[in-house]
């Protein structure tokens, strides 16, 4: 089949990173569309012809598109889409139908794979949705419709769901993501153009824990090897002489020896590649963030959510404020960069939780932190937990974490909005906070440009836009 894999335009003129857990609009960010790339290896392996467009990437239009369609005359046209973006992104199917009725349309977004139905409903251009894991079922789609199939695994057609797919198993078996089909990688880059060119990669997926915000928590975590890793890192260095990398994984550092494997890999190989990585607090010690400093690392994620252990509890988060402040303190020791991100309004969360938070960032100031709504997300025990488990119809098109559609017992939403900006002033007015970043940058003059354009985006993110489509 002649198959076109679409990551639709930016939203209002601002960035969309439709990524899995990742499916939001993100004004500072710019990230090429791996699961895309990586469904274009897995169907060049079954013999169809792929073509590819990054428009959010590209900053290009729906016209683009129109053109792309009408001089590749595909058979088949795959896209992703977010909740927030939703009519937005469909305008690829209705397109798709427009120009050619007989283009079957398929999308995936993993934050509404519990509302397939709602989905289809409301998007009357879309063939297929994709709601189960994306290497397995993409493919099989694109195989379905080749065959004349009217239902596939791991997606709900206008005729049905065509049952569960297992996850891959070995994650190893995977071939290289497509990059040839991007023309560089110029435009990509995360909350601030500097160490360009830059990637992000999985180099795992999924995750066993089980947040009860959290729309992976508890898929099956699949990894790649250590040399598989850097075969992807080499790739990307001989052919776009990459500079920095993000792991995009969940918890990159959750197999401690593979950990240890890739910083022994990416310093014999001399590489020459900063990297990022997303991981849990109680997966670090020093000795390992050490490790990791001298194999590349440059900073590292933490999802704190919360500086109250009743909190942290009650989300099932299982993790200690201790562990949380300790992986922060160490990472900082050895000169990896920190960005934590908090939940304000999860369960339980009054005036005084929200202050132990702020108690906490003050204390540990890590090099950024994030502050979001909480946001039950379908899926997810923090939805069922509020709606219950069948609510006729979610507005979905309103979720996301800059603006609060739930309070908790003793908070509105209004609190919590309010509390989320006055956490962000608090952090940005902080001179101990600009005190230890400029300590940073002195220790580190590599990431002064880095620091600067950051300092900007704070200043234009927290002045003009209130925090908005952006964390
Ligand atoms: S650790 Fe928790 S928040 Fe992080 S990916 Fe896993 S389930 Fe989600």
């Amino acid at each position: 089949m002649k198959v076109l894999l679409v990551n639709p335009p930016r939203y209002n003129g601002v960035s969309v990173i439709r990524e899995e857990r990742c499916e939001v609009t993100e004004r500072y960010s710019v990230l090429e569309p791996y699961s895309l790339l990586q469904i274009a290896s897995l169907l060049r392996n079954d013999n169809h012809n792929v073509s590819f467009i990054d428009l959010n990437g590209l900053d290009m239009g729906y016209d683009t598109l129109k053109d792309k369609i009408e001089r590749t005359k595909p058979d088949a046209v795959l896209f992703r889409f977010t909740p927030t973006t939703f009519d937005h992104d469909m305008k690829t199917a209705s397109i798709a139908k427009e120009l050619n009725s007989d283009i079957h349309t398929g999308g995936l977004c993993w934050t509404l794979h519990t509302l397939g139905s709602q989905v289809m409903n409301e998007a009357p251009d879309l063939d297929a949705y994709i709601t189960d894991e994306y290497e397995v079922a993409s493919p099989a789609l694109i195989n379905s419709w080749e065959n004349g199939d009217n239902i596939s695994p791991g997606a709900i057609t206008k005729h049905g769901y065509g049952g569960n797919v297992e996850a891959i198993k070995d994650y190893d078996s995977l071939p290289l993501p497509a990059y040839d089909l991007l023309p560089n990688l110029d435009p990509y880059f995360v909350t601030a153009p500097a160490g360009q060119p830059f990637s992000i990669l999985y180099t795992s997926k999924g995750c066993p824990f089980k947040c009860s915000f959290c729309t992976v928590a508890g898929t099956p975590l699949k990894m790649k090897s250590s040399q598989k890793i850097i075969e992807e890192l080499r790739y990307l260095k001989e052919h776009y002489s990459l500079r920095t990398a993000s792991f995009f994984d969940e918890t990159f550092t959750f197999n401690r020896k593979r950990t240890e494997e890739v910083c022994r890999l990416l310093k014999e190989e001399n590489l020459d590649i900063k990297w990022y990585c997303n991981t849990r607090a109680h997966l670090v010690d020093k000795e390992l963030l050490e490790m990791m400093r001298s194999a590349g690392c440059r900073g590292v994620s933490f999802g704190i959510e919360s500086g109250s252990q009743r909190i942290l509890d009650s989300v099932g988060k299982n993790i200690k404020i201790d562990e949380a402040k300790n992986a922060i303190k160490w990472a900082k020791e050895a000169k990896i960069k920190t960005f934590c991100s908090f939940i304000l309004g999860l369960p339980g969360e009054n005036w005084e939780s929200v202050s132990e938070t702020m108690r906490f960032v003050k204390e540990t100031l890590p090099t950024s932190a994030q502050f979001n709504v909480a946001v039950p997300y379908p899926g997810t025990k923090l939805y069922e937990d509020t709606y219950g488990k069948d609510v006729p119809n979610t507005d979905f098109r309103k979720l996301y974490q800059d603006s609060a559609v739930t309070g908790t017992a003793e908070l509105t939403p209004d609190d919590l909005n309010n509390a989320r900006e006055a956490a962000y002033r608090a952090l940005y007015t902080s001179g101990r906070w600009w005190g230890s970043n400029l300590k940073h940058v002195i220790t580190e003059p590599s990431d002064l440009d880095l620091a600067f354009r950051y300092a900007l985006k704070i200043v234009n993110n927290f002045v003009f836009h209130k925090m908005k489509d952006a964390h």
